[in-house]
């Protein structure tokens, strides 16, 4: 589905991402995790075409992604980023319709086929009775969840999602994790994200990739990958990892800095 090899990319001389391969296959969930920093933005930026690249490629569909035109990326999937901004008098309607705007022509009319999809993705994401509130009025949530309508709407086969439950409380966060766990199994639906929440991340996930300086630490089953040694490793943290057994995917229980971080901090030093 996506396959990046070999990337580079890297802000004017400052290379941040170096070396990253990565085969997202159809139907998954995977998630981003490492350190504040550590580049995982700006892979999703480069996977999605937002950012340019300076080394390697990527395939969406077997096609070099930035030699595709637009409207062809902007049909096969849809990016959010942590700061989406719609114009101040938008309501959730008029900015699901929005999502449309790649599958239309610039001369056309709005078909019933189309608004079929904006209410479909606009009850999907249970906004209904939100439809005609402008999206500066919603809540965080729901203004999120107003975002995702909006790249439902553009009925593409990938998500990509810039820690999408940020500045949300618990309950919002778990909302729109159910959210995008259901669109998955019910739509068949990728998404790649990245996420903060480690436990989150594990319980939502097919897969996880841990990023640490730009390049893959590790990479798997949350099982696989939750472990105290990566925990130690990438955040500099001591834990606690159990199996949760009724949802059968790993928790951790941070405990402290580590030994060696905190020694660093002392000396004023960084590990
Ligand atoms: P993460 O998402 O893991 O927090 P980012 O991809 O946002 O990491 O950032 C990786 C590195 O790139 C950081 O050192 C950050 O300071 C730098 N960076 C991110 N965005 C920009 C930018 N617009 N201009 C310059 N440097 C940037």
């Amino acid at each position: 589905m996506i396959k990046a090899a070999n990337l580079k990319v890297g802000y004017d001389n400052n290379i941040v991402v170096d070396g990253f391969g990565f085969t997202l296959e159809k139907g998954e969930i995977v998630s981003l995790i490492g350190p504040n920093g550590s580049g995982k933005s700006t892979i999703l930026k480069v996977l999605s075409r937002l950012m340019a690249k300076q080394g390697g490629a990527v395939y969406l569909d077997g096609y070099d992604i930035h030699k595709l035109p637009t409207k062809e990326v902007a049909k096969k999937l849809s990016a959010l980023s942590q700061y989406n901004v719609s114009p101040p008098d938008f309501t959730v309607e008029e900015l699901v319709w929005y999502g449309r705007l790649p599958h239309r022509k610039w001369y056309a009319c709005q078909s019933s086929a189309d608004e079929e999809i904006v209410w479909w993705a606009i009850k999907q994401t249970r906004l209904e009775k939100l439809s005609h509130r402008t999206v500066n009025s919603l809540s965080g949530g729901e203004r999120q969840r107003a975002w995702i309508a909006m790249a439902l709407a553009q009925k593409t086969e990938v998500l990509l999602l810039d820690e999408p439950t940020t500045y949300l409380d618990i309950s919002h966060q778990l909302e729109v994790m159910e959210l995008i766990s259901g669109l998955n199994k019910e739509f068949g639906i990728t998404i790649i994200m990245v996420l903060h929440d480690l436990n989150q991340a594990a319980r939502y996930s097919h897969r996880l990739l841990v990023i640490k300086e730009g390049r893959i630490f590790a990479e798997g089953a949350p099982e696989k990958v939750l472990t105290k040694e990566m925990l130690r490793h990438v955040y500099h943290v001591e834990a606690e990892v159990a199996l949760d057994r009724r949802i059968g995917k790993p928790v951790f229980y941070p405990l402290g800095i580590s030994c060696a971080q905190t020694e660093a901090r002392r000396r004023g030093t960084f590990v």
